[in-house]
Formats: C-alpha cells, sequence, structure tokens
C-alpha cells in the first residue's frame, strides 16, 4: 500500500514543479507561446494557462509582441519580465570587489566596487562587502529591494556546495572561511557561493554563446586554469565541488614548480602568472615581443598554444561535450592564442572525436563575474523543477 504522505510530489508541489518548469522553458526559450509550451510539456493547454496565468500574476512572466502565427491567427509570446525579480551578485577578485543588482535577464542594473586589499582578512572583506550591499539598497529603488531572490557569490579558490564554504583562496590566503553562512547571518538573504569558472559557465548557458547546449565544458585561463563541466544542463560538481579543476593535471613530470609545490602541472605552461615567473617580465611584454616575432617569445606563446590545444583535446575525450567555452583574462586580452588552436587541437585530437564538438568563446564580457554570481542563483531557482 502506498502511504500518500511518502510520495515526494503531492499536488501543490506538481503544481510547484510545474509552474518551475514553464518558468525555465521559457527563460530558456526567450520567446515562446502557450501553445509551443503545452506541446513540449505534454500538458494540457487549460493547465499550461492556468500556470502562466499565475507567472504573469507574479510578475515573472510577460506576454510579448504579437505575431502572425502559422494559420493567419495571432500568436502571442511568453518571456521573462527582466524586472519580475533581482539578484545580488558579488565577486570577489584579486583587484577588486564587485557588488551588482542584476535582472532576470542577466542585465547589470547598478554596481558598486572597492579595491580588494592583498591578504585582506575575510572578516573584514565580508563586513565590507555586506555594507556596499546596504548601500547598493540605500541608493536603489525600495521596489527592488522588495523582488531580490537571494545573493550569489563568485571566487577563485575551492569553495564547497551547497555549504559555500571556501576551503582555499590563495590569491587572499584565505583558508575555511564559511562566507555563506557568514553573510547570511548579516544579511536578510539567502547566499550561493562558488568558483568563478563554474559561475561564467552558467552564466553562458542562461544568457549567452552556449544556452542551445546541455553538455558544455569551460576552460578558464587567467592568473591560473580552472575548469568547469556541465552533463544534461547540469554542472557537475564531483565530491569535493571541484569536478573540471584541471590547473593541477600533471603535464610534464620533470617540467617547471608549480605555485602548488608540483612540477609540470598544465597551468605552468599556459596562465599568466606562470609565464610571467618563467620569462620574468610582465604578461603585456611577452605578448609585445610576440608580435615583435622574438624568437623567446615565440616558443614561449606558441608551447602555451600547445598546451591548450592539448587540454582542449583531452577534456574532449574526458566529458565528449557538445562544445568548450574558452574564457578567462588570457584568452580575452591575447585572442592571439587562440589563432589555429582548431588545427593545434585536431593534432592532439583521438580521431573519433575530431568534429565533434564546437569551440565557443565568452560573450558576456567585463561584467561576467557579477552576471555569473546572478546566473548561480537564478540556475538554483530555476532547478525546483528538476527532479533531484
Ligand atoms: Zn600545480
Amino acid at each position: 500500500m502506498v502511504v500518500t504522505s511518502q510520495l515526494k510530489y503531492d499536488q501543490k508541489n506538481v503544481r510547484k514543479y510545474h509552474y518551475f518548469l514553464l518558468l525555465s522553458l521559457i527563460q530558456k526559450h526567450k520567446k515562446i507561446s502557450r501553445s509551443q509550451l503545452a506541446e513540449l510539456t505534454r500538458m494540457s493547454n487549460t493547465t499550461v494557462g492556468k500556470i502562466v496565468k499565475e507567472l504573469i500574476q507574479d510578475e515573472l512572466v510577460i506576454e510579448s509582441g504579437q505575431e502572425k502565427g502559422e494559420v493567419g491567427r495571432k500568436a502571442i509570446f511568453l518571456e521573462i519580465n527582466p524586472h519580475g525579480a533581482y539578484i545580488i551578485g558579488i565577486e570577489i577578485d584579486v583587484v577588486s570587489v564587485q557588488i551588482a543588482l542584476v535582472s532576470l535577464n542577466g542585465t547589470v542594473l547598478t554596481k558598486r566596487q572597492f579595491k580588494s586589499e592583498e591578504k585582506g582578512k575575510p572578516e573584514v572583506v565580508l563586513d565590507k562587502v555586506a555594507s556596499e550591499i546596504s548601500l547598493l539598497l540605500e541608493e536603489t529603488d525600495p521596489k527592488y529591494d522588495e523582488k531580490i531572490i537571494a545573493i550569489g557569490l563568485t571566487m577563485a579558490g575551492l569553495v564547497t556546495w551547497p555549504e559555500g564554504k571556501a576551503l582555499m583562496v590563495p590569491q587572499f590566503q584565505w583558508n575555511e572561511v564559511e562566507i555563506k553562512e557568514y553573510l547570511q547571518s548579516r544579511l536578510m538573504y539567502d547566499v550561493y557561493v562558488d568558483n568563478h569558472v563554474r559561475s561564467i559557465l552558467l552564466a553562458e548557458s542562461l544568457f549567452g554563446t552556449i544556452k542551445n547546449y546541455k553538455d558544455a565544458v569551460c576552460i578558464h585561463v587567467g592568473s591560473g586554469v580552472g575548469g568547469a563541466v556541465m552533463i544534461n544542463g547540469e554542472i557537475s560538481r564531483g565530491t569535493c565541488n571541484t569536478l573540471g579543476e584541471i590547473g593541477h593535471i600533471t603535464m610534464e613530470p620533470n617540467g617547471q614548480l608549480c605555485d602548488c609545490g608540483r612540477l609540470g602541472c598544465l597551468q605552468t605552461f599556459i596562465c599568466s602568472s606562470e609565464l610571467e615567473k618563467y620569462a620574468q617580465v610582465p604578461i603585456e611584454e611577452i605578448f609585445i615581443a610576440y608580435d615583435k616575432e622574438e624568437e623567446w617569445s615565440k616558443n614561449l606563446i606558441d608551447r602555451a598554444k600547445k598546451y591548450l590545444g592539448i587540454t582542449i583535446a583531452n577534456v574532449i575525450c574526458m566529458y565528449n561535450p557538445e562544445v568548450v567555452l574558452l574564457a578567462g583574462p588570457m584568452i580575452e586580452d591575447y585572442p592571439i592564442l587562440l589563432e589555429d588552436i582548431e588545427q593545434i587541437t585536431d593534432e592532439h585530437m583521438w580521431k573519433p572525436l575530431k568534429r565533434t564538438f564546437k569551440l565557443a568563446h565568452s560573450t558576456i564580457g567585463k561584467d561576467s563575474g557579477v552576471i555569473g554570481a546572478s546566473a548561480l542563483v537564478l540556475n538554483e531557482f530555476l532547478r525546483q523543477s528538476r527532479i533531484e
């Protein structure tokens, strides 16, 4: 006999499931009609109509421009109301801390920032974050305040999920910092904390260049090398929320000393801090010398390109994604790194997997940190329709 109370989906839950399912489909498709929603979900037109009415009443969805339907009838489309709810996105970075109010479609509405102090103590930085959020909210219309879903925070380093504890952030020398717990105790909102590469991958899949793909890998090259993986639309986290962290894969057992204390890690070949250490000049000068075809720099950058190509070929074998997203300051500031990258990758690719994937570049740009942080929250909000 089935005991009703043990059923996971009682009627109220089914309703909630359908509500967020339709909301996430509208988010994904940008513009979609009620009948298309009914077709996709195999729900009746009446049920879809009722739930859409609720979504419109809750101001999460709006009707948009009528267009002629196939049979000459006017069709009304539904889209996310960008001002239906808001998210506070925070990026803690070695240069600065950015705090922004972000709309549901990933647009930054207002932003504050302060400079990061080298070796800033966690409680000092987080107190400043909390007071900057209060200032940001004072500056904005109170109507925004009421509609804030939660706070998202993103940073480099190892962060546990969902506890939001920073286990290790080498840039700040933070260890075991309870970021989520600390901010939640100071502020009246839920807080989500994750690694910045995962949040960039989420942001690009919700708002950016890879929204039509379900299986994706992000390779992030900056002062370190990071990675994140999405399988069937869900971020893969692994046991310690570090799945995809490829920077410390050993590429040369007798290679250069990495800052992790081992030899020949992947990042010693391609990240800016390691190239600077090797060449003993700032990264800009390495690329200026490369433009002038100076031999030493050509060797260094060509080697970086080769290892980036090998990395792409390796992640294709590991995860078989539809798309590999290349992101991070090194990729954005020095596009020359991607010159011939398809060909280089091809040379190192296992034959059956050649040409099975696309390479994409991050498109969100300079606000990708705070938009990524807001994507963490939006993704959790929409996930309420997914079965655990
Ligand atoms: Zn290492």
